[in-house]
């Protein structure tokens, strides 16, 4: 089992015992093993970095960062990020499809090794900011592959999107960069896939990127470095004891590694941190409504918008729990299908959808499991001006500086 899954205990004993029960909570150590478990098994010409955007907390960077490569990052706010939490020293790369002249001075000022150029435009705008402060810029070119690409199902390329440069304007892109003295050009970028389950299907993706990357750079005499594979290690949420199984991904990319071949690099998010939180929160009323039964939790969509955004079923624990305050008898529903909403006055705020229940009572905790990727970080946290949920990092001992920076924790 990979997926953190805290006892009643474990939980009852980091939260506030003041109000309902409403928490993200990591485990830094499963992370740790998990991580370390991850980039030994790849071949040593490849480099796996961390995208940060899939949860960027500080306890989480700190916790990588003696494992990984470096930090993938997509804004100034992030390179920041990483910056303050570990320091100067990480390596820091830059992708994202929307660059302004301040992102480009940020990349300077910030010493990110490289970033990544994602239309013609951002080419003659990376040199002008370079050429006016004299510096270098290392750069990737991002490529939208022409589809079909093999084994890519959900994509980012191979099929119009706002992300990369058209694989048909590649030859205009690298004719430009005659006129941009001020670029190093070291490879292309082709992050391509999100969430793929299939590992043989990914490692199909890998070996065409890496061929059509040497195709283009063997066309136009390009020194080719670098080729980043971007991330899409998938998580399968329907099945949380299967492993996207890197080990397959890793032997087939040993069996295409040529010693003087470029340096592979990996930049992946959700793979890394989900399976080592939980977001747990406390059923705070039950109803029936037009014959449908609902349980109403302390928190939402605003804390967790994963299932709504991708409109998953997300994998959960019911955690009960005997305690009960109150001198009115305790409601609940018992073998029946619930659905599980939110605090907000939105019929969209909605985290199980009609999910069968043998029991389901106010006071109950609901767990939600691999909720450490794109929870918290993709939420809209202050809609309604609700509390936020408290954010707990075990091991106790290594979190106690951030709990006490949260707001009205108590003592643990
Ligand atoms: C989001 C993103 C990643 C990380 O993707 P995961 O699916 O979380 O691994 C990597 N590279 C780019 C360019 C991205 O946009």
């Amino acid at each position: 089992m990979n997926a953190f899954a805290p006892s009643l205990e474990t939980i009852e004993r980091l939260v506030s015992p003041e109000r309902p029960v409403s928490a993200f909570v990591h485990d830094l150590d499963e992370l740790d093993r998990h991580a370390r478990q991850l980039v030994s098994a790849l071949p040593p010409e490849v480099d796996f970095f961390y995208a940060i955007k899939a949860n960027n907390d500080a306890l989480i960077l700190k916790t990588l960062a003696p494992i990984v490569a470096g930090f993938e990052v997509a804004s100034v706010g992030e390179i920041r990020k990483v910056r303050e939490a570990v320091g100067s020293g990480a390596r820091i790369i830059m992708g994202g499809p929307a660059r302004t002249a301040t992102d480009f001075e940020a990349v300077i000022d910030h010493a990110v090794e490289r970033v990544h150029i994602e239309s013609i435009h951002l080419l003659h705008l990376a040199e002008a900011v370079a050429a006016a402060q004299n510096v270098t810029l290392s750069i990737l070119l991002r490529i939208n592959l022409t589809g079909p690409v093999p084994g890519a199902t959900i994509t980012m390329g191979g099929k119009p999107t706002q992300f990369g440069i058209d694989e048909g304007e590649i030859d205009e892109a690298i004719s430009t960069l005659v006129a941009c003295p001020h670029l190093r050009c070291e490879g292309f970028h082709l992050h391509t896939v999100s969430n793929n389950l299939d590992a043989t299907a990914h490692a199909d993706f890998c070996l065409e990127a890496l061929r059509r990357a040497r195709r283009i750079a063997d066309r136009h005499g390009l020194d080719l470095r670098i080729v980043n594979l971007g991330g899409g290690w998938g998580v399968d949420y329907a099945d949380i004891d299967r492993l996207f199984d890197f080990e397959r991904l890793a032997t087939r990319l040993r069996s295409v590694i040529e010693p003087d071949g470029p340096r592979i690099q990996f930049e992946c998010g959700r793979i890394m941190v989900a399976y080592c939180a939980v977001y747990v929160s406390e059923v705070v009323d039950v109803k029936t409504n037009h014959g449908e039964a609902f349980a109403l939790l302390r928190g939402g969509s605003h804390h967790f918008r994963l299932p709504s955004a991708w409109r998953h079923r997300h994998p959960f624990r019911v955690v009960e729990r005997e305690k009960w305050p109150w001198k009115w008898p305790r409601r609940g529903h018992a073998n029946r299908c619930v659905t599980v909403t939110g605090e907000l006055c939105t019929p969209k705020d909605v985290l199980l959808c009609a999910e069968p229940f043998s029991r389901l009572r106010i006071g109950d905790l609901v767990c939600f499991l691999l909720a450490g990727a794109y929870g918290w970080d993709i939420s809209h946290h202050d809609f309604l001006s609700n509390a936020h949920p408290e954010r707990i990092f075990l091991p106790i001992r290594q979190a106690q500086g951030h709990l006490s920076k949260v707001e009205g924790k108590g003592e643990i």
